[in-house]
């Protein structure tokens, strides 16, 4: 496996590797990788005659109060799981050399960016988009791998590759978690132990909303807020929003009468916790 930090030898060696007819395959990630990133990546290599794993806290994806600085990093853990997983490449830039000076663009989604996360975190999904276009103007690959762990970004790549005509296809990937059902992240290392028990809370809920389905419950605000009662029972939580959504739209719900995907959001201590789970009914 081997390490590359520029953009420059980054597309030459793609280039030289589509010259010989191969497939890529490429996983963005911020690092900090566990079984989640994985498991994208161990797909990828099963699709793709080359996989190449994007490691890049983008600065233009957090906003002015969030952990940019604090974002947990440990490259040779990295490397070592990159090493096992299977891939072939790590490109793994500096903030410079993906933002040079002068850097002026901003790739802008609307409707989808304007629910969820993208409401208490502005400007999150340009960055997104942002860094994400540059990545795959960089790799040029024929496949690329998300995790539905961050479903909103997931619905926000595929709709802006459609938009945009980009060569490339997108795979979503299921959400890994621990044992007891916890979401793994990179922010959960955040956690300590009474808020990681908190943290609990958010993939549990999901329970709830099953026994309302399964009572007959349709109306979203009911189940929204029993949820947010059962989270806010647990001591150090504070929901940012709990909403039952449209699975591609992603507007909220008032009545439930089809499929749909119920997102949260979560403070835990210092963690800004996210998890998802698609309802069929
Ligand atoms: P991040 O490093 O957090 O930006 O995540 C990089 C990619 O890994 C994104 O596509 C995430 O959705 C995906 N990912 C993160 N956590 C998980 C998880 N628990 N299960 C599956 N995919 C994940």
């Amino acid at each position: 496996m081997k390490v590359i930090e520029t953009v420059k030898e980054t597309k030459a060696v793609i280039k030289a590797l589509k010259a010989e007819g191969k497939t890529v395959g490429l996983v963005p990630t911020m690092g900090f990788l566990h079984a989640g990133h994985a498991s994208l990546v161990k797909e990828s290599v099963a699709n793709n005659d080359v996989t190449i794993v994007s490691i890049f806290v983008n600065p233009t994806q957090f906003g002015p109060n969030e952990d940019l600085e604090a974002y947990p990093r440990d490259f040779e853990s990295d490397k070592a799981l990159l090493t096992e997983a299977g891939a072939d490449f790590i490109f793994y830039p500096t903030p410079k050399e993906m933002y040079p000076e002068g850097f002026s663009t901003k790739v802008a989604l609307t409707g989808l960016t304007e629910a969820l996360c993208g409401l208490s975190r502005p400007g999150h999904f340009d960055g997104v988009a942002t860094v994400v276009t540059k990545l795959f103007n960089i790799a040029t690959p024929d496949r690329a791998y998300f995790g539905s762990k961050d479903y909103q970004q997931l619905q926000v790549i595929k709709r802006m590759v459609s938009d945009m005509n980009m060569d490339v296809e997108i795979v979503g990937m299921p959400i890994i978690r621990e044992s007891d059902g916890l979401a793994l992240s990179s922010r959960n290392v955040y956690l300590g132990a009474d808020e990681r028990e908190a943290a609990l809370s958010l993939s549990r809920s999901f329970g709830i909303i099953q026994k309302e389905l399964e009572n007959g419950e349709r109306d979203a605000k009911v189940i929204r807020q029993k949820v947010i009662d059962f989270i806010h029972s647990h001591k150090g939580t504070a929901v940012d929003y709990v909403e039952l959504v449209h699975p591609a739209e992603l507007y909220s719900l008032e009545s439930i009468k089809g499929d749909f995907v119920t997102a949260l959001a979560v403070k835990v201590g210092r963690a800004r916790l996210i998890d998802n789970k698609y309802f069929t009914i």
